[in-house]
């Protein structure tokens, strides 16, 4: 039986860490504060933002959420990023994404300013991550989290096999560029690789993040590898569940993350830390 890697048991750690961070800042007059942005009426987008606000609350972040109309012009969304950048009250922001089609979200990425980017999306802090920067900078907070998880459960990073199974900008090339730097053996295989069970059944850490409900099964996994399940998909019953077939998977793995209460706890909580971690570095 693999160990269970309780990602809300840590994310109340971190959160907690968090939270005495808040209390010391405001003790100094510092007063953290996140801007999220959420364009249009997508259900799962509000549910996220709620969320983020709630916890922002909670740990004494201040937080507010800008709604803007599902046929916002680009224009207007650049032109409230702008003010966001230049407002010295606001630490953190941060654009909801999906975004609808009349916003190229590359360019929502490039204009929050770097020091304020709490998604760690912006060209400028995705190179600082590519070329292991020693400076400080934002970082995409799932794959962020993630790496606070391998962390607290003791997984041996350097040397390691990691394979990473998906290449998005938000999960996929983030966490790779962080292994990396942790001088773990990365690969990325994805829609396009031919074999994929060659590469996964061959990694000692293997992080999924398709968006695709249990394409990892027990077989596809190297006996006492440490699972990271990114997924959040909905079952025919509208239960959450993840890109690893859990059942199958768990008895052969040596770590692994459940779904929920895995990967989703810590990205929130990873995004509450890093609006700190901003708030003291413009200090
Ligand atoms: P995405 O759709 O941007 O990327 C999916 C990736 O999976 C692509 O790179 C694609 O090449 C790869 N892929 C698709 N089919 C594949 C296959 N058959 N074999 C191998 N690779 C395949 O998705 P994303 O934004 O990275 O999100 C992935 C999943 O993670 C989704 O379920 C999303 O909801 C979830 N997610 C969860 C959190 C969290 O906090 N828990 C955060 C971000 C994303």
């Amino acid at each position: 039986m693999a160990e269970l890697i309780d990602g809300k048991q840590l994310a109340k750690t971190v959160n907690a860490q968090t939270k005495r961070a808040v209390t010391e800042l405001k003790t100094r007059g510092v007063n953290p504060k996140l801007i999220v942005i959420l364009v249009g009426e997508d259900k799962a987008s509000q549910i996220y933002v709620r969320n983020k606000q709630r916890k922002a609350v909670q740990l004494g972040i201040i937080s507010e959420t800008t709604r803007l109309p599902e046929d916002v012009s680009q224009a207007e969304l650049l032109k409230l990023i702008d003010q966001y950048n230049h407002d010295d009250t606001v630490n953190g922001v941060m654009v909801q994404s999906p975004l609808p089609r009349q916003i190229d979200e590359a360019a929502v990425t490039r204009a929050i300013l770097p020091t304020k980017d709490v998604d760690g999306f912006n060209p400028e802090n995705v190179g600082q991550l590519y070329s292991n920067s020693n400076l400080n900078f934002p970082v995409s907070c799932t794959p962020k989290g993630i790496m606070s998880m391998l962390k607290a459960y003791q997984v041996t990073l350097a040397g390691a096999n990691a394979v990473i199974v998906g290449r998005s900008n938000i999960v996929g090339r983030p966490m790779a560029a962080l292994l990396l730097n942790a001088s773990a053996t990365v690969t990325v295989v994805h829609s396009q690789t031919k074999d994929m069970r060659a590469y996964t059944r061959n990694a000692d850490i293997l992080i999924v993040a398709t968006g695709i409900a249990h394409l990892i099964k027990g077989e596809d996994i190297k006996p006492g590898a440490t699972v990271i399940d990114v997924g959040m998909n909905r079952d025919e019953n509208g239960k959450l569940t993840g890109d690893v077939d859990f059942d199958s998977a768990e008895p052969v793995a040596g770590k692994i993350t459940p779904v929920p209460g895995g990967v989703g706890p810590m990205t929130i909580a990873t995004l509450m830390q890093q609006t700190v971690e901003l708030t003291k570095w413009s200090e």
